[in-house]
C-alpha cells in the first residue's frame, strides 16, 4: 500500500513517523517544506503538492489546521480533487466541520473514490506514542481495509457512520475538553490564591472523581511554565467554533461550551496568543 500524507505539522510529523516505523511506504507534502525533513531522512518521499501525492500512491492522508486548508488542499489550484482519484482512499485526519467532510465525501465519490473523515483525539503524545483515539465517519468498506493501518498510530479506532460522523463525534470530544480545560484553569487559580501547594494539588485531585487528561497532561506543564503546543489554542477555538455552529443547525443550546469559546476568544484573538498550547488559557489570570 502506497501512503500519501499532506499536513506534517505536530500530529502530521508523528503519525508520519509512526507510519514509517510500522514498514508503510509514505509520500508527504507540507506547506512549509522543513516540517518534512525529518520523514524524507526515514525514507519518505517528498512531493510538490497534494496533486503529485495523490499521483503517487493508493491511499492519501491530510491533516492540515483549518477547514479553509482542507478546502485548499482538496479543490484548490494542484488541489487532492483535481486529479484521477478513482479506486483510491481519501482520509482527512484534520478536526474540520462535519458538512466539508460530507462535501468532500460526494465530490471523491463521484470521481470514484472512498473517502473517510477520521478525526483524532490523544493530544501530540497521543501521536507521537501511536495511542490516539481515531473517529470515523465515510466509506465502512474503506474504514475496514484501512484498519490496520489506523491500529499503527492509535489505540482505539471507531466507525460512526456516514461521512462527517467523525467530525461530529470529534465536536462532542471538543465539548467535553471544553469543560476539563477551563475546569483545569479556574482550579489552578482558585487553588494558588487560597494559598495550597499547587503540585500536591494537582497530584491529589486527579486521584479523585476530579481526575481527567487535561488535568493530568496539562497542569503539570502548566506549573512548570510550558506554554508551548500541544495542541494550539487557535485550534481549539476553531473548533469551539465549529460545534457550537453546528449545535445551532441542530436547534441545541451549549451554554457552557459557549462561555468556554468567549474565554479562548480573548487568549487568542484579542491577546493574540493562539499560538500557545490551550493550557495558555491561565493567563487571562496569570499575566
Ligand atoms: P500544525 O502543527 O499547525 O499542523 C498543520 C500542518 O498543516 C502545518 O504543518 C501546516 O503547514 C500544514 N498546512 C496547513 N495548510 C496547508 C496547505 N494548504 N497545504 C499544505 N500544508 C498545509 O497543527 P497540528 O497540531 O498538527 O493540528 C493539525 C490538526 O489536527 C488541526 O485541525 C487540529 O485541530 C487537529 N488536532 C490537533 C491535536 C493536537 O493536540 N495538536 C489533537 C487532535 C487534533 P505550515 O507548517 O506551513 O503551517
Amino acid at each position: 500500500m502506497k501512503i500519501g500524507f499532506i499536513g506534517t505539522g505536530v500530529m502530521g510529523n508523528a503519525i508520519c513517523l509512526n507510519l514509517l516505523k510500522a514498514g508503510y511506504k509514505l509520500w508527504v507534502y507540507n506547506r512549509t517544506k522543513s516540517k518534512t525533513d525529518n520523514l524524507v531522512a526515514e525514507g519518505a518521499t517528498w512531493c510538490a503538492n497534494p496533486k503529485a501525492v495523490t499521483d503517487a500512491t493508493d491511499v492519501i492522508f491530510t491533516m492540515v489546521g483549518f477547514p479553509r486548508d482542507v478546502e485548499q488542499i482538496y479543490f484548490g489550484a494542484d488541489g487532492i480533487l483535481t486529479t484521477d482519484v478513482k479506486g483510491k482512499i481519501i482520509v482527512d485526519m484534520t478536526t474540520s466541520k462535519p458538512k466539508l467532510a460530507e462535501k468532500i465525501y460526494a465530490a471523491g465519490e463521484e470521481k470514484g473514490a472512498q473517502v473517510l473523515d477520521a478525526p483524532v483525539s490523544g493530544g501530540d503524545l497521543g501521536a507521537k506514542n501511536g495511542t490516539l483515539t481515531v473517529m470515523v465517519g465515510g466509506d465502512k468498506a474503506a474504514f475496514t481495509t484501512l484498519k490496520p493501518v489506523f491500529e499503527a498510530i492509535s489505540s482505539m479506532v471507531q466507525y460512526f457512520g456516514p461521512a462527517g460522523a467523525g467530525q461530529n463525534t470529534k465536536m462532542a470530544n471538543q465539548i467535553m475538553i471544553a469543560g476539563t480545560m477551563t475546569g483545569m484553569t479556574e482550579m489552578l487559580v482558585y487553588a494558588q490564591k487560597a494559598g495550597l501547594d499547587l503540585p500536591a494539588v494537582v497530584k491529589t485531585v486527579g486521584g479523585g472523581s476530579a481526575a481527567n487528561w487535561s488535568l493530568s497532561n496539562y497542569a503539570p506543564r502548566v506549573l512548570k511554565g510550558d506554554y508551548t503546543p500541544g495542541f494550539f489554542s487557535k485550534h481549539f477555538l476553531k473548533d469551539l467554533r465549529i460545534a457550537l455552529d453546528t449545535a445551532q443547525e441542530m436547534d441545541v443550546e451549549l451554554p457552557a461550551t459557549e462561555k468556554a469559546k468567549e474565554l479562548y476568544e480573548i487568549l487568542v484573538d484579542e491577546k493574540d496568543l493562539g499560538d500557545l498550547g490551550t493550557q495558555g488559557l491561565i493567563k487571562l489570570w496569570w499575566e
